[in-house]
């Protein structure tokens, strides 16, 4: 096996390809050999090693040694140096390289090579003995450092001191005598604090930064950014030994850094920073304030300092030479690192770089309109979770934060707004013109009022699927939940964070994407839905096979999610429609009713409410599909829970408090999720279906004439596990159908489907398809019958699932591939194995999660059903599964 790879002069060994092998540090230096640029020549030590050198006792093994000497003396001829020579010495920078990029993650070493005699030497070499010893001092810093394992700090100390002693403010002042001095104060305290003498052989030097570079694989800042960032512990890292340039050699000489467009907002122009002589990590270091590379953004920063472009115009022409050619071959926007000696440009790393979303999108626009990239690939290149920074406003990253708390980052979007504890006053609050941020240590569905109402929602208990995280991410409104810092006093209207009390109308602001919850208000910056994202998303449109529809219960729901693309209705909650306002009340009758006739008598006052919802519906979707689910929720959730509201609630319905305490009592199930609710309600109380059915009919009648535009109401059945029971409520809503578009004298097409939301639904598939028109998987229950979890009680255990490594994602948010998923497949293909063609969709809270949409895809669903504000990120997802 081959251990090292050499690359200069126009060659290499290595290719970018060999990404996995030499880093991408190694890679792209190979890459950029070969393309011919300046690289200065080197060799790589591949990733493997890293491990061989752990294996064997921390030590480099001698075959190694081997392999790299030869290297080396190939790159003494590229070169024209020798190492550790007494006339021309070749000095080298040790750098690591893993696979992924962890920037400034691990450690570097340059200037190798020098010692007592060899600064000597560099010095006549170069005529100029000043920067041979602030070389050496450097070198002697950073190895002491990194390999000796002193703190920094201590030779930054030596140093501080030494200017206060001689009165200099700049290292660049220093003279050779003062920089002798100093290297002499490092040794001694070298020696002191490690017994050891700074190594003179440049031999043991190598040998001790290679070891180093490897050793810090497993350094803790290390291994906690892997962890961040998914990153498996045996890749390892590469070792780029590489032959110094030196930016520190005079005023012609310079070291910087640049993006070869605008990594903030995609502008395609470069964009950096260098310092004139300086070396490697100053210009990061923050010593000395560096300057910019183009005359524009000198200007736009009000910089007096001149820019590169203006104190060395041919090698500022060679860097923007480069960088084209590198954009034009990588085919990506560029970070890249760079020295310049004496007048002559240097390349010292590439690598694609990171950047805003805005930017990204600005980024692929311009580079499918520059032809460098093709339209498809532009579309594949946005991250669809990083759209969810784009389509709300969000927190100006120039604004100071003060931090009072934090929790999960539920909702995206930041918000600002006066704290109010009860959803009434949310309510009251927005009739009044006031924006206000609704706190509460939980949210239940009879706040969906109040959550409307408020710019956004901070609870102090629930996890990322909690009841307010699910409804604030489905309304697109702000939120952050479970802030578990921050008490919430309801009986005194106070809430404590960070050791602060704030009272009711004290204005927070919570940022919904970090989970951050700031004091005060804090300025915002506002989405931009045109230009560069419209037009990303028309190409992604042109890519896709799914339809994308929205989850919309209300008219303004349905409005937003048109706005943003929605092709239709995938699912409309009615339950929703029932907490609104005076309908609640009516509700409770209904179910409160002693008999039949009771709850037709309460129904008949519901309907003409269900039927204007539908008909408003129906007209803004005009045309599109719009699946309306029958009622599903276990009834008791429409009921009063403590003393308080039963006492108010028994007021409104003329009931005595006892009376109805003990009918709600005799509703409480132990189970609500696996008791009385969906089709089970519409079978014992078919009168409740009838009612909605009619609702449904006489609205699509009345859309349709009033719109022109034909309508197809599609009927969903919640909660099938039998053909029977879809037979029966299918056979009410058949009955109805027939009687109203008789009566009208006017045809309407419709389809009755139902979910597929229990196991026992998706393996008895194929013969419930026989009455089904459609099915649309419900994978929120799905996932949580499959698996046996309750939803609401699942965010604590959940979490240490993940962190004990037993799951890798929460099943919620991301379907479960192997096991819900399979039942998806089993469904979808005995589905269509009886009715081919079958119409098949998904509407649980995966369907707006980009590898849940992968897996639609794959599964060859017709549609994605999400919440509005995630329909964008839904259409750009499923076209990013079928390119
Ligand atoms: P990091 O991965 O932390 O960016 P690098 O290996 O890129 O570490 O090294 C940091 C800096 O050291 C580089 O940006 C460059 O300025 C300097 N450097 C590295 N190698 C050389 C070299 N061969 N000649 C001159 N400077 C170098
Ligand atoms: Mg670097
Ligand atoms: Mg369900």
């Amino acid at each position: 096996k081959k251990w090292v790879y050499t690359f200069g002069g126009g060659k290499a060994e290595g290719r970018a390809l060999d990404h996995d092998l030499l880093g991408g540090k190694g890679a792209n230096l190979a890459e950029m050999c070969s393309l011919g640029l300046p690289v200065p020549p080197g060799l790589t030590i591949v990733t493997r090693a890293c491990a061989l050198y752990s294996e064997n006792g921390r030590a480099i093994p001698d075959s190694l040694k081997a392999e790299v000497l030869a290297g080396i003396s190939v790159v003494e001829g590229m070169a024209g140096r020798r190492f550790g020579d007494a006339e021309r010495p070749l000095l080298l920078s040790v750098r690591s390289g893993a696979r992924a990029s962890m920037p400034g993650m691990m450690d570097t070493v340059l200037n190798l090579g020098l010692n007592d005699e060899t600064v000597e030497a560099l010095a006549r070499d170069s005529g100029d003995a000043r920067f041979a010893w602030d070389s050496y001092r450097r070198f002697i810093q950073m190895y002491g450092d990194v390999v000796m394992g002193l703190d920094h700090e201590v030779f930054a100390e030596l140093l501080e001191d030494e200017k206060g002693r001689i009165g200099k403010e700049q290292e660049t002042e220093f003279t050779v005598d003062e920089w002798r001095r100093l290297v002499d104060r490092y040794k001694e305290v070298i020696g002191e604090e490690t017994g050891e003498g700074f190594p003179q052989d440049p031999a043991v030097q190598l040998w001790g930064a290679i070891g180093a570079v490897f050793a810090s694989w497993m350094n803790p800042r290390a291994v906690t950014y892997r962890q961040l960032h998914d990153i498996p512990a045996d890749w390892g890292t590469a070792v780029n030994v590489q032959t110094m340039v030196f930016g520190n050699l005079g005023n012609d000489s310079a070291t910087g850094v640049a993006f070869t467009r605008n990594p903030s907002t995609g502008e395609k122009a470069l964009y950096g920073e260098f310092l004139v002589n300086a070396q490697g990590e100053d210009v990061v270091a923050g010593i000395r304030t560096p300057q910019n590379i183009t005359e524009i953004a000198r200007i736009a920063s009000g910089s007096d300092r001149p820019s590169l472009e203006k104190v060395m115009p041919d090698a500022f022409a060679d860097l923007c030479a480069i960088c084209d050619r590198l954009e034009a071959h990588y085919r990506d926007m560029q970070d890249i690192e760079f020295t310049i000696e004496q007048g002559k440009l240097w390349m010292l790393q590439t690598r694609s770089g990171k950047r805003t979303a805005r930017a990204a999108m600005k980024v692929a626009v311009d580079m499918a309109d520059e032809r460098l990239i093709s339209r498809e690939e532009a579309v594949a290149r946005i991250d669809p979770a990083a759209l969810d920074q784009l389509l709300h406003p969000t927190i100006d990253p120039s604004a100071r934060r003060d931090i009072i708390g934090a929790g999960l980052p539920a909702s995206p979007g930041a918000a600002t707004g006066e704290i109010v504890f009860t959803s009434e006053e949310a309510v009251q609050a927005k009739k009044e013109g006031r924006s206000v941020i609704l706190v509460r240590v939980e949210t239940s569905p009879e706040d969906i009022h109040g959550m409307h109402a408020a710019e956004g929602i901070l609870t102090t208990r629930g996890g990322m699927t909690s009841h307010a995280a699910v409804v604030a991410r489905g309304m697109g409104i702000p939120c952050v939940s479970g802030a578990g810092g921050i008490r919430v006093d309801l009986r005194n209207e106070k809430l404590i964070a960070a050791g602060t009390t704030f009272a009711r109308g004290d204005v927070i602001t919570i940022d919904g994407s970090s989970g951050q919850v700031l004091k005060g208000r804090v300025s915002m910056v506002q989405p931009e839905l045109s230009g560069d994202f419209g037009r990303i998303m028309e190409w992604a449109d042109a890519s896709r096979r799914m339809t994308v529809r929205t989850n919309a219960d209300t008219p303004a729901d349905a409005r937003a999610a048109r706005s943003f693309g929605a092709e239709g209705i995938g699912l409309c909650r009615t339950e929703h429609m029932f907490f609104e306002g005076e309908r609640i009340n009516v509700m409770r009758e209904m179910i409160l009713a002693a008999d039949e006739a009771g709850r037709r008598a309460s129904l008949a006052k519901l309907l003409p409410m269900q039927r204007a919802d539908f008909t408003e519906l129906f007209s803004i979707m005009h045309g599109l599909p719009v699946t309306i689910r029958l009622l599903d929720p276990p009834l008791h959730e429409f009921l009063p829970k403590t003393d308080e509201e039963i006492a108010d609630v028994a007021v409104a319905l003329g009931m005595q408090p006892l009376e109805l305490r003990q009918r709600v009592d005799a509703l409480h199930e132990f189970n609500p999720m696996l008791g009385h609710r969906g089709c089970r309600l519409a079978i014992s109380y078919p009168e409740i279906v009838e009612m909605q059915a009619r609702a449904i009919f006489e609205a699509a009648v009345l859309a349709a004439r009033d719109t022109g535009a034909p309508v197809v109401p599609e009927i969903m059945v919640p909660l099938v596990g039998l053909k029977a029971e879809l037979d029966y409520v299918k056979a009410r809503i058949d009955a109805v159908a027939a009687d109203i578009l008789n009566e009208a004298g006017v045809g309407i097409e419709y389809l009755v489907g139902t979910m597929i939301e229990l196991p026992r639904a998706a393996l008895r598939a194929h013969v419930i398809a026989e009455s089904a028109d459609f099915f649309s998987f419900g994978t929120n229950d799905l996932t949580q019958t499959t698996f046996g979890i309750s939803r609401d009680d699942a965010a604590q255990f959940l979490n240490t699932y993940r962190m004990k490594g037993i799951i890798d994602r929460d099943p919620f948010v991301s379907i479960d591939y192997d096991g819900v998923g399979e039942l998806i497949q089993i469904a979808a293909e005995r589905g269509r194995r009886t009715k081919n063609g079958l119409k098949l969709g998904i509407c649980g809270e995966h369907g707006g999660d980009p590898a849940s949409i992968r897996f639609c895809e794959e599964t060859g669903l017709d549609y994605v059903s999400c919440s509005p504000f995630r329909v964008p990120i839904a259409r750009l997802a499923a076209a990013q599964a079928a390119i």
